[in-house]
């Protein structure tokens, strides 16, 4: 059962439980982009989200990668496991998109050959500047031998999901991993969602994804739904 509030982010807020070892994360129809800077609400956003991300971590967890996610509390509340988050934004990129095409002279829409793996500070004060183990390591955030085994983590998620959404016609350019540390062990925390993947229609090359908020391409409530009813159709029947 949902207590007090512990934490309010942009789009989620967490609560606690009765058990220290557990919290409630509730997925919320706020939305923001540009470090907070643009904000909006989108009508059932906060539930296409968190039935979406349920699907993505229980498909985690039965391909052997550990996860906060516990299970749900209502349609738009999720159980997880209390981890303390490292504050570094992993984003495995398939295609180029996004801010990596304007900060390096990379074109949108170039395959990479190989997946690349940036990870940023998770900082709106800073900007999420770039981060690399040197870095972290200094910041005392994380150790070298954690970030390897984040890094190694993210590939595989990434192989992962590839795979998965292109069995549902979509192309992921790239997407955004957090992880925090519980009994000693890296997991996979936060979202896995439309406002933290990137999806693109395979057929139609359309964004279906946060980038309909972020450039003002379209309705986000019915995209969001699309993408839903691709991933978790069973919550239309
Ligand atoms: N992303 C995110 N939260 C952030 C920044 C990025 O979930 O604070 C996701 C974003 O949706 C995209 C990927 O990470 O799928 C890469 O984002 P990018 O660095 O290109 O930033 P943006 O283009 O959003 O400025």
């Amino acid at each position: 059962m949902k207590k007090e509030e512990l934490y309010s982010g942009k789009a989620k807020t967490i609560y606690k439980t009765e058990d220290p070892a557990k919290l409630i994360s509730e997925f919320r129809d706020s939305l923001t982009a540009f470090d907070g800077k643009k904000k909006s609400e989108a009508k059932n956003k906060g539930y296409f989200n968190a039935q979406i991300s349920k699907k993505i971590f229980e498909m985690l967890e039965e391909e052997g990668i550990p996860t906060h996610y516990l299970g749900m509390e209502s349609d738009t509340e999720m159980l997880v496991r209390a981890v303390e988050i490292i504050p570094i934004e992993v984003i495995p990129r398939n295609i180029a998109a996004g801010s990596i095409t304007r900060k390096y002279p990379i074109k949108e829409g170039t395959v990479f050959k190989k997946p690349v793996i940036v990870l940023d500070y998770k900082s709106d004060e800073y900007g999420d500047p770039m981060m690399n183990e040197d870095i972290a390591v200094a910041m005392e955030i994380a150790t070298y031998e954690e970030i390897e085994q984040i890094r190694s983590m993210a590939l595989k998620i990434n192989g992962i999901l590839k795979k998965y959404f292109e069995d549902k016609e979509f192309l992921l350019p790239d997407f955004k991993l957090e992880f925090g540390r519980v009994d000693g062990k890296i997991v996979v925390a936060d979202e896995i969602s439309c406002d933290t993947c990137r999806f693109w229609d395979k057929s139609t090359g359309e964004s279906m994804d946060k980038d309909i908020f972020r450039f003002d391409k379209g309705d986000l409530s019915k995209t969001y739904e699309e993408v839903a009813k691709r991933i978790v159709p069973e919550i239309f029947e």
